[in-house]
């Protein structure tokens, strides 16, 4: 369940509640209700507003998703009288409900194609990759070679993180339509498969390592794959991949105190530094937690900057370098959802 009402400073300002409940768990049907408001303020000193509500009630099941979809509108109401102030005719109805369903039925439905383009730094995540198969950490070879492929067609251009710090930090140029690539955990198979394809279109990747299971698996997440060996550090094409910081123990620094949070940072640089590993310092938050009041723990450490995931374009002008938003790239979305993830960070106004 989840409730989240009125969040823009706007004439229109929305809001909305949804919950959801499976039923029958063995045909693997998922409903939600989401009840959407849309407050339109008439005049401009705020004291009348109109809302429209819609109701969605969707039934998922596994890809399938319908929706059905009500709205309903009350008429202008006065803050101060709380009393309506306007009565509408019939077609003054219709014309309203026509534009309260539309609007509704984008923020709803719809994948933000009323949004505009943002400009800024558009940070990708990607996790690891496969031959075959796919899920949301999981991309197959052919996933990626038909990302690089967009993203070289339409002109991005693919940098570094080091040349974002560059440009937030020491105030250097970036190239038009910057694009950062990201690999989280240090997934062997992104040494193996990712690679080759990254070298195709002259791309380049930050890679960001959770040192403890450097050699290893990802048994933070109970899985078997295997994590990139030290010699395989060692060896990698730097002008291809770039290191960055994950954390060593990969737990979650939202609900790490401060202390343990410098430990681990600690303990994350001193691998880089005991192994003679280059490292750019950015780091990367498991989990995407983002712990609050941590920027000078990172910035004791020399690390310039931190990324969240937060599925938005970077504005060229920021003042949070401890919050930079990743837009989470899943095998599981197809061609036109990756599409609209790099054009706008997301695919949906309100979730
Ligand atoms: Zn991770």
């Amino acid at each position: 369940m989840h409730s989240n009402f009125f969040l823009s400073q706007s004439q229109f300002r929305y809001g909305q509640f949804t919950t959801s409940f499976t039923f029958a768990p063995e045909c693997n049907l998922n409903y939600t209700l989401r009840w959407v408001v849309l407050r339109y303020y008439w005049n401009t000193d705020d004291t009348d507003w109109a809302d429209f509500h819609g109701f969605f009630f969707e039934i998922q099941e596994k890809s399938v998703k319908i929706r059905l979809i009500g709205v309903i509108s009350v008429p202008i109401v006065s803050k101060t009288t709380r009393r309506k102030v306007y009565k509408p005719n019939t077609q003054q109805k219709m014309f309203f409900l026509t534009i309260a369903s539309t609007i509704l039925f984008a923020f709803g439905v719809q994948k933000m194609w009323f949004m505009p383009i943002p400009k800024g730094i558009r940070v990708l995540m990607y996790h690891k990759i496969s031959v075959h198969e796919k899920s949301d950490l999981t991309i197959t070879c052919e996933q990626l070679d038909s990302h690089l492929n967009y993203l070289q067609k339409n002109d991005y251009q693919f940098i570094t993180t080091q040349q974002v710090i560059d440009f937030y930090v020491h105030q250097k140029t970036l190239p038009p339509n910057p694009i950062l690539l990201t690999f989280d955990d240090g997934y062997e198979n992104v040494f193996q498969d990712a690679y080759p394809i990254l070298k195709k279109y002259d791309a380049k990747a930050t890679l960001f390592i959770t040192t403890a299971f450097v050699g290893g698996i990802n048994a933070w997440d109970r899985g078997n794959d295997k994590i990139t060996t030290l010699e395989q550090l060692k060896k990698l094409d730097t002008a291809i991949f770039e290191l960055g910081l994950h954390s060593h123990h990969h737990q979650n620094y939202k609900q790490l105190s401060l202390q343990q949070i410098e430990n681990d940072l600690q303990t994350n640089i001193d691998f880089f530094k005991n192994n003679h590993l280059n490292y750019t310092p950015a780091f990367a938050y498991p989990y995407g937690g983002c712990p609050k009041n941590a920027a000078p723990a990172f910035k004791k450490w020399g690390i310039q900057m931190a990324f969240r995931i937060g599925n938005k374009v970077n504005h060229f002008k920021t003042n949070d370098l401890y919050a930079l938003k990743r837009i989470d790239v899943k095998g599981t979305d197809d061609f036109d959802t990756f599409k609209l993830k790099v054009k706008k960070g997301r695919t949906k106004l309100i979730l």
